[in-house]
């Protein structure tokens, strides 16, 4: 019999998992690799495993090794353009999970886990419960980043009581395993009687796709429900991008990296808009810890600065860690045209912004 493949779907609890495990030594082994349609992603894989055998002590070959089969034996690449996977065989990790999108390479070892591209995909895809029903059957599907796992199938009489318990068992699902939205499959008289019986907390994030009923594969749903996703992550972004340059022109924002870095590191930014996938070397001072595009000493405290590999991923970081709401554009053209960078601020940002009035002459 063939060895059953690892999952790929990432659940709310496998990520918090994921995101306090620490191993003693640095002995995890962190891949990020982009899936190409044309079917390189092996070459891109030997290349990586390499360079990382070369630079690690022997002890990680075993999970270069598990790593290597895994992608050539069992991943099934299909619409999936990234993979992400976690491997430290001396504690028996190994965790795998697909995305719709690509993700830059990198192959990393170290004490734990490198979360961070996973985690800028789990906050721009939202996490998804569909509830396909017929009068006989109610299954309950979870989506998220392109995958589905089935969590739960009831059977009883769903024209009566069954329907309500049909309901509460939603909302528990919802919460337990914190779906941002219900998707509701079902003839257009069941959802009728099934959407009134819905707590409201649930019925401000419901979609309603009367197609998606019990007789629809689990690959439709989940092509439907990515459907609906990109419309609304199109829809957004052309929101914000539109109201940010709104903002630009009225000097509420500021634009390119060297204003943004200023703007950011005096803490007058309420959100931060980066080119997705846009990275820059940039500057940091080992005593005060600023950054900066190009100084090679310190504007801030003089002294001398060192190389940083990605300023625009140390901005962002920085910024979350802040508070203060990142959003990585995808597609919009006219956000490159201002320097694929830029920051709305908050109400004491602008009044720096402002330039200073020249004292007429009396
Ligand atoms: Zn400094």
């Amino acid at each position: 019999m063939l060895p059953v493949p690892p999952s790929l779907f990432l659940s709310a609890e496998k990520a918090d998992e994921l995101a306090v495990w620490k191993s003693s030594e640095p002995n995890v082994v962190s891949l990020h690799l982009p899936v190409d349609e044309s079917g390189s992603y092996p070459t891109t894989l030997d290349r990586l495993i390499r360079e990382a055998a070369a630079s690690n002590p022997p002890p990680i070959r075993r999970d270069l090794d598990g790593i290597a089969a895994f992608v050539r034996g069992s991943f099934v690449p299909g619409s999936r353009r990234g993979l992400c996977v976690y491997s430290c065989v001396k504690y028996g990790i190994f965790e795998t999970f697909a995305a719709p999108e690509t993700v830059t390479r990198a192959l990393t070892v170290s004490t734990r886990p490198y979360l961070r591209p996973l985690n800028d995909l789990r906050r721009r895809y939202y996490r998804f419960l569909t509830l396909q029903a017929n009068e006989r059957t109610a299954r309950f599907t979870e989506i998220h980043l392109g995958e589905s796992v089935l969590v739960e199938s009831l059977s009883g009489d769903f024209r009566g009581e069954g329907l309500e318990q049909a309901a509460r068992r939603a909302l528990e699902l919802c919460r337990e395993r914190r779906a941002d939205r219900l998707v509701l499959g079902a003839e257009p008289g069941l959802l009728a009687e099934l959407e009134p019986l819905l707590e409201p907390e649930l019925r401000d994030r419901l979609i309603h796709e009367p197609l998606l009923g019990l007789d629809r594969p689990a690959e439709a749903v989940v092509e439907r429900v990515r459907h609906s996703e990109q419309d609304a992550m199109r829809l957004r972004e052309d929101v914000l991008v539109s109201h940010f340059l709104e903002e630009l022109r009225a000097g509420g924002a500021v634009a390119g990296l060297e204003r943004v870095a200023e703007a950011l590191q005096q803490g007058c930014v309420t959100r931060l808009l980066v080119r997705d996938g846009w990275a820059k070397m940039g500057r940091s001072c080992a005593a005060c810890g600023r950054l900066s595009v190009d100084h090679r000493s310190c504007p801030w405290c003089f002294r001398a600065t060192t190389p940083v590999l990605d300023l625009v991923e140390e901005l962002a970081d920085r910024a979350a860690a802040a508070g203060v709401d990142v959003f990585r554009v995808t597609r919009d053209p006219r956000f490159d045209g201002i320097g694929r960078i830029g920051a709305e601020l908050g109400v004491r940002g602008r009044a720096a912004s402002r330039p200073v009035p020249r004292l007429r002459p009396a």
